[in-house]
């Protein structure tokens, strides 16, 4: 029989254990992870989002339950559940109060308290972009920076600023919505009531609708559904209107990073969603716009990079709210 010297069994004993959910429109994504980023067990259930926010809290309670089945087979005990949610969280107040377009009824739920009385364990809520940046800071491509900022590209853009290890959301956490910085005067109109919002331009919703529109123009039909993933694929093909389309699409991302980098001038930028996983010369385009518009001073320490830890993030990253708020 060997024996561990006494740091190894220090190192086992600090380790701890929490409840990562992150939720989304369609699916529920869950798991156990260890405080060193190892994610023991995963499920995913349906969302049920378009039945009512009581079966969404239903499912989420199954989740929770399902992770302590395994926990408690596993003689593992949890320190709480950490839940990313679409939409505004009171942090202090543990409250979702709106802003979740893609969940039926998902405003002023109580869902710390809800759960906390159902699970017998505690719940710490938070935004889902906020959760996919920590879980990208904690365990991904940012790992052992303090200062990076996120941003995840999809049918809109959602955002995750940390500072010095820590999540800001600005007072009562109403900020971070980086996707609605403005950016062009009197521009398109944004889901958020606003005009030229960098979601407006940036986000893969846009760069489909620009595509669609100049095809329809050149009275081109595409038979399949255009995607983000098509129009990757035509610009690596060189096709005219993919690669008009997609350099003004990291023309705009690069300006309204080179925005952010000029006041956070964080170590780095972590762009998630599925077209950040297209390739390196997507990021590299998006670096030569944003040091096109920066104050160089500001960006010398800035990285641009892709996520790392893919539909994972959520998860990961929710359970790290949950070690970051018990320790609190
Ligand atoms: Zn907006």
């Amino acid at each position: 029989m060997s024996i561990e010297p006494f740091n190894i069994i220090k190192m086992k004993s600090e380790l701890k254990y929490s409840i990562g959910i992150d939720l989304g429109g369609t699916f529920i994504k869950f798991g156990l992870v260890c405080s060193n980023g190892e994610l023991l067990y995963e499920g995913t259930l349906p969302t049920e989002a378009n039945i009512s926010s009581d079966k969404v809290i239903d499912n989420l309670i199954i989740a929770v339950r399902d992770v302590l089945m395994y926990a408690k087979l596993h003689q593992i005990v949890p320190i709480g559940v950490g839940i990313g949610t679409p939409g505004i969280v009171d942090r202090t107040h543990r409250i979702i109060l709106g802003g979740a377009e893609n969940i039926a009824g998902w405003s002023n739920i109580h869902l710390s308290e809800i759960m906390e009385k159902a699970c017998g364990l505690p719940v710490w809520v938070n935004n889902d972009a906020n959760m996919m940046g920590l879980g990208e800071q904690a365990f991904g491509v940012a790992k052992n920076f303090s200062d990076v900022l996120f941003l995840t590209i999809g049918t809109g853009i959602g955002g995750a600023i940390i500072i010095d290890n820590k999540l800001f959301g600005g007072y009562n956490n109403r900020g971070a919505e980086l996707g609605h910085t403005p950016l062009i005067a009197d521009g398109i109109p944004c889901a958020c009531g606003s005009v030229g919002c960098l979601e407006a331009y940036a986000s893969t919703t846009a760069l489909i609708r620009q595509f669609k529109s100049l095809s329809e123009e050149a009275e081109v039909i595409y038979k399949e559904e255009v995607t983000g993933k098509l129009i990757i694929q035509l610009y690596l093909e060189n096709n005219n209107i993919a690669v008009e389309v997609l350099d003004a699409h990291c023309k705009y991302l690069g300006r309204g990073i080179a925005g952010f980098v000029n006041v956070f001038s964080p170590q780095r930028v972590v762009l998630g969603g599925g077209i950040s996983e297209c390739g390196n010369f997507y990021i590299e385009k998006i670096n030569e716009a944003m040091q096109k518009h920066v104050v160089s001073a500001c960006a010398v320490n800035t990285e641009i990079c892709a996520a790392q830890l893919g539909n994972k993030a959520g998860t990961l990253g929710s359970a790290q709210w949950a070690f970051n708020c018990s320790t609190k």
